[in-house]
């Protein structure tokens, strides 16, 4: 199926380990992950360049192993090697799609995949590959949606776009607040005055300092990937101050 025309030329897909769980308490959901590479496939179709980020919270995150006595540097290692977890199960449904890939990882693991070479994945993106960023930023205190922000400031990626369980960034979380108000439009000033939930505040202020702008949309829509990036369907987006609410 072909979306209309993108509003976008190079992409940065940033997906949360739970995003992969489906209805899943904890790991990865086959079927989930194969509807995902679906999605992106349908994408690339349309001539957009993607790159993704993959975190780990389906299988380990970092506060957790803490707060059961671990020593946080060990833990949010073990975080992000269940992002590389991620990354090649994600990397294997794209190639089942009839994708080209290549996961890079922040931390190198040579029998596993590249290590991140920020020119060679750029030339992977020039040449129509996925190119999958794993091990988050490959260091310790760091989300993966900060590596998220990182990453598609230096592939110079037009967009961050963040799937999510709901349609867009509210005042509260729809699911437990039920007049929790939803906006189209939010300027970064607006999300980190109001502390709005959207991504960690280091990712926020990355994208702000490079005029990043971040799409939130609902992961769990089927089609809704292309869709909000040809501009349709239901997505909030967050852009500077001057072209914001
Ligand atoms: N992590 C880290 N540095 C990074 C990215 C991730 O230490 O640059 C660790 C951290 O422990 C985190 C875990 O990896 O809890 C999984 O990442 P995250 O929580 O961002 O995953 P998500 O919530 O997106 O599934």
């Amino acid at each position: 199926m072909m979306a209309s025309k993108p509003l976008y030329k190079r992409v940065m897909f940033k997906i949360s380990g739970e995003g992969l769980m489906g209805d899943r308490e904890f790991g990865l959901d086959g079927p989930t992950v194969t509807r995902i590479a679906r999605e992106i496939q349908t994408v690339t179709e349309t001539g957009v360049q993607v790159c993704l980020v993959i975190g780990g919270g389906n299988i380990f995150r970092g506060v957790k192993g803490t707060a059961e006595g671990m020593e946080r540097t060990s833990a949010d290692y073990m975080g992000m090697l269940a992002t590389v977890i991620n990354a090649l199960a994600l990397q294997n449904a794209c190639e089942r799609a009839g994708l080209q890939t290549r996961v890079q990882s922040a931390i190198p693991m040579d029998m596993v995949c590249e290590p991140y070479i920020r020119r060679r994945a750029i030339r992977h993106m020039e040449k129509g590959r996925i190119v999958i960023f794993a091990a988050g930023t490959g260091n310790p205190f760091f989300t993966t949606d900060t590596a998220a922000a990182l990453r598609a400031v230096e592939m110079n990626c037009d967009v961050l776009v963040k799937g999510t369980h709901v349609d867009g960034v509210y005042s509260a979380d729809p699911r437990k607040v039920r007049d929790a108000e939803r906006h189209d439009r939010l300027s970064f000033t607006d999300v980190l005055a109001r502390d709005l939930q959207v991504m960690d505040a280091t990712a926020i202020a990355l994208c702000r300092e490079n005029d990043l702008p971040i799409l939130v949309f609902n992961l769990r829509e089927e089609g809704a990937f292309a869709r909000v990036l040809s501009g349709a369907g239901r997505y909030t987006i967050i852009e500077p101050a001057e072209e914001g609410s």
